[in-house]
């Protein structure tokens, strides 16, 4: 069906359509036309733990394959999705409901810019390290390093919102770490996940499986068991996860979803602020893990400063193609967008721009919804309380800084969390109290597309890593493994347990933790005198 772009006055159509499994086969549904456009199959769930053996055959073959190696392979992959950038975008676009400019921005290039980084990590990230050099050989005889050993088989379950970079995002760390991976998509966006599947065409047989289906299909391959379990979705399906995996004692990584709060101080460029906070809160129609939800201004500026955003979120063109704003993705999302917006509405929140009087009708499936800014918020809101996960943001005044900071941190759970201010400062003297597992100033949405750093929650927004060396090394396991000193040699600790043995100790414990440094000398003397009679006397 073709298509046009949208803009708020456009009537639209809407009708509910199930994005669920029917006689093993899942829709890909248009959220702008209502089209159900194709039918994919699931995987059968008893199929599930054959899967993941084979994946587990072809491991340590993979494994086997030196990091830069492993890296290679999936800089080809990044070719592919280079020359088939413009099939990412049609896919992502007309199955997610974003105009095309942000599928290609997101899940293009986004995907292209993870996977191109993290390839090239992972020879630094994966790199035996030397630890203990004094204090190994001395009071042990032994030398020690760490090697990154991968798990083996890592399953990862994903969600709908950038179906191709988040998707990525769960796993490249894990195979570049050698595991082999077993990829359960969102059942939002089947063609999207299919389209992985081609993508990673490249990879060897085994090391890359695609499986289809919704939460039985994910709960099956948290079952199988696989060796780590990375998940990215919400928190009551993480929590689900988590205590499956406990049966099989599977470590997890869980990247969940969070309000984020962003702090607007007195001394903020308004103009860059609500720029940024209205693409903070609208990019990818807020449906973005990491999008404000919560802005807390300073009564000063308050005035401008909304006036600014309501200004530029009403300029926010809704459509298909090169707009900025495109559909929510499916029928459950626009209903909790909904319900938060009209729940707010009749405890006394104010609609400044948007909502429902926003001249969107959707009919026949579709799912539009203008972007939303309330204020007169109160705890008591649905929209407080949960993440909302669309085109809405609350601003709420704040007397100073430190009710802000305060508000921040306890009305809500943050992913991330951002603070705009000309002075830096300040700007890093407020972020150390706010707490989220990413930090921005003047900055804010953007931060899981930074590959080269760590991405993940604090508290209820998630634990573990995706993401640079350390998104890496979350999906090995930091193996130690010790030489003694000579293959010769006794070591110094074993029996007996004698005069000689005790002086060195001694003399061990006075360099390690003596307060003068005349001790911590004498020490020195003690060893050097008296570890080789210890090491010749062992039994
Ligand atoms: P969801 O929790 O509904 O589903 C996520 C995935 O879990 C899907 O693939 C689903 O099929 C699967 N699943 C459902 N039940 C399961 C079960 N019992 N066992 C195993 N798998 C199961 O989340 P969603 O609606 O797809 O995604 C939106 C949520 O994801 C939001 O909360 C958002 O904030 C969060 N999110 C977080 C990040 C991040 O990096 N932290 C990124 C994107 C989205």
């Amino acid at each position: 069906m073709a298509e046009t772009g949208t803009t708020r006055k456009k009537t639209t159509r809407r009708r509910v359509a199930s994005k669920k499994t029917q006689n093993g086969t899942l829709k890909s549904f248009n959220p702008r036309t209502g089209e159900v456009m194709r039918e994919i199959a699931t995987t059968p769930v008893g199929d599930v733990k054959e899967i993941v053996a084979q994946a587990r055959k072809v491991q340590s073959e993979w494994a086997a394959i030196d990091p830069a190696g492993r890296g290679r392979y999936l800089r080809e992959v990044a070719h592919n999705m280079y020359d088939r950038l413009d099939d990412i975008s049609a896919v992502v676009s007309a199955e997610a409901g974003k105009s095309r400019h942000e599928a290609f921005l997101f899940d293009g290039i986004g995907a292209i810019n993870l996977i191109t980084y993290m390839s090239r990590l992972a020879d630094k990230a994966l790199r035996p390290e030397k630890v203990g050099r004094i204090a190994g050989p001395l009071l042990y005889g032994s030398r020690s390093h760490i090697e990154w050993r991968p798990y083996g088989v890592v399953g990862a379950i994903t969600p709908w919102n950038y179906p191709i970079t988040n998707c990525l995002l769960s796993f490249i760390g894990a195979l570049l770490a050698g595991n082999t991976v077993v990829v359960k998509p969102s059942e939002v966006t089947p063609a999207s996940g299919e389209l992985v599947g081609e993508l990673f065409d490249p990879l060897p047989s085994g090391v890359f499986t695609i499986i289809q289906g919704g939460g039985e299909v994910g709960a099956a391959l948290v079952d199988a068991p696989c060796d780590k379990i990375a998940f990215i979705g919400s928190a009551p399906t993480g929590r689900k996860i988590c205590e499956a995996a406990a049966k099989h004692l599977t470590p997890v990584v869980m990247e969940l979803g969070g309000q984020d709060a962003a702090v607007v101080c007195d001394d903020a460029d308004l103009e860059v602020a609500s720029s940024g906070i209205v693409w903070g809160s609208f990019f990818n129609a807020g449906q973005t893990c990491c999008s404000v939800e919560r802005v807390f201004v300073n009564e000063r500026i308050a005035d401008d400063f909304e006036r600014m955003v309501v200004e530029k979120a009403s300029r926010i063109e809704l459509g298909a193609g090169d707009q900025e704003m495109g559909s929510l993705t499916f029928a459950k999302q626009l209903d909790i967008v909904t319900r938060h917006v009209d729940d707010a509405i009749s405890k006394g929140a104010r609609v400044l721009v948007g909502g429902p009087d926003a001249g969107i009708e959707n009919k026949n499936g579709t799912l539009w919804y203008a972007p939303t800014v309330l204020s007169n918020v109160t705890t008591d809101m649905d929209v407080v309380n949960e993440e909302t996960f669309g085109p809405v943001v609350t601003i709420t005044r704040v007397q100073d800084d430190d009710e802000a900071i305060r508000r921040s941190n306890e009305e809500g759970v943050n992913l991330t969390a951002s603070v705009w201010t000309k002075d830096r400062r300040k700007a890093d003297t407020i972020l150390k109290q706010l707490r989220a597992g990413a930090l921005g100033a003047n900055d804010h949405g953007v931060l899981p597309g930074y590959a080269w750093a760590p991405w993940g929650g604090a508290g209820e927004s998630g634990f573990g890593r995706l993401n640079g060396v350390i998104g890496i090394r979350e999906m090995a396991i930091p193996t130690h493994v010790a030489h003694a000193l000579s293959p010769s040699m006794k070591k110094p600790i074993w029996y007996p347990y004698d005069r000689s043995q005790e002086v060195v100790l001694r003399g061990i414990a006075k360099v390690m933790a003596a307060r003068d440094w005349g001790t911590k000398l004498e020490g020195i003397g003690e060893v050097v005198a008296n570890f080789p009679k210890v090491l010749k006397s062992r039994l």
